[in-house]
């Protein structure tokens, strides 16, 4: 059986671009850019928790990576270092090997060197931590929503919780729609582009990984605002296409989690620049409603006008 040098050697020793000294010694050296914040973040995955014990090892290596890169392109910061501290099992080499080719590849899309970790025997475990760079003080936080500011959220939230659905409760999905929201699943698109554009626009921002409006939440704590979600700009239609469901596509749209796009707030005189950024990225950007007074709480407009009040508690009735 390989040694853990041997396998870290093997699988996790891949060249870097930007650090002075990477794996091989007690720790990693890099040189941050001048003018610039570091960000750190740290995020684990636990097999049975997570991820299912067949999951595909190449999906998983991209995602552990990704959701770490998600959390950086959420703060408008680009993603630079990462450390992978991994217990297996067992040195299963071809697990080994295609987790590492699904890791590198989201390495290598978002300009992340993996620079170190720690590699020991146990339960599956995949705990990251990404560092990356931000202009002094042009990180997007939380807690700068302002009432009146628009809501928005990129891409079309719920596309992962159908494909979980699909896989664990066989959810009949439409041909053409199966792959994209299995796609949204396993291998997520961390916004980075669009994160680093939203520098100097939006006010607050998070990524989506625990359900729309339970991160929504988080955003209106921070901020001490209230939300007006309006029912008809949610972009629901391609999940309403791909499961054919009404009801089921807005639980998906507004309850379910893992899809990684960012919700964010900005001022009404952001609306075109937002917009043209949508465009120019190819990547939708939905304005789905509007923050209110923190008294005024979370609620969702339906196209005839009424308001219902989505308590802060009572999202189970989204959960499925
Ligand atoms: P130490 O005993 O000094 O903590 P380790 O024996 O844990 O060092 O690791 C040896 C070297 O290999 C270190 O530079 C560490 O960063 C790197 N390393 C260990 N595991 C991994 C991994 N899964 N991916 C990348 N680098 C790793
Ligand atoms: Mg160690």
């Amino acid at each position: 059986m390989a040694s853990e040098f041997d396998l870290i050697r093997h699988h996790f020793s891949r060249p870097t671009r930007h650090t002075d000294l990477a794996g091989g010694d007690d720790a990693a050296l890099w040189q941050p850019t001048p003018g610039h914040q570091l960000a750190v973040s740290t995020d684990m995955l636990v097999e049975g928790r997570h991820f299912f014990a067949d999951a595909d090892p190449t999906d998983l290596g991209w995602k552990s990576l990704a959701v770490n890169v998600s959390d950086l392109a959420a703060m408008g910061v680009t993603p630079r270092w990462a450390l992978l501290a991994l217990a297996v099992p067992d040195a299963d080499a071809d697990w080994l090997a295609a987790f590492a080719d699904g890791f590198y590849a989201c390495a290598e899309a978002f300009g992340v060197d993996l620079v170190g970790g720690d590699t020991t025997r146990g339960p599956r475990n995949l705990s990251i931590t990404i560092c990356g760079e931000v202009p002094t003080g042009a990180a997007i936080r939380r807690d700068g929503a302002r009432v009146g500011d628009d809501l928005w959220v990129s891409g079309h939230p719920g596309r992962a919780a159908l494909a979980l659905w699909h896989l664990r409760d066989r959810l009949p999905l439409a041909a053409d729609h199966r792959d994209a929201c299995l796609a949204a699943l396993h291998r997520p698109q961390p916004r980075t582009a669009l994160g680093l554009a939203l520098r100097g626009r939006a006010s607050a921002m998070l990524d989506v990984s625990d359900g729309l409006l339970g991160d929504l939440g988080h955003l209106l704590d921070a901020s001490a605002v209230g939300a007006q979600i309006d029912a008809s700009r949610l972009p629901d239609a391609a999940l309403i296409a791909a499961c054919g469901d009404a009801e089921r596509a807005r639980q998906a749209c507004l309850a379910g989690g893992d899809d990684y796009e960012l919700l964010f707030s900005a001022p009404l005189a952001q609306r075109d620049a937002i917009a043209a950024l949508g465009r120019s990225l190819a990547l939708p950007v939905h304005r789905i409603g509007t923050l209110t007074a923190p008294a005024e709480g979370l609620t969702l407009r339906a196209a005839d006008g009424t308001n219902t009040a989505l308590a802060r508690a009572g999202f189970d009735h989204f959960t499925a």
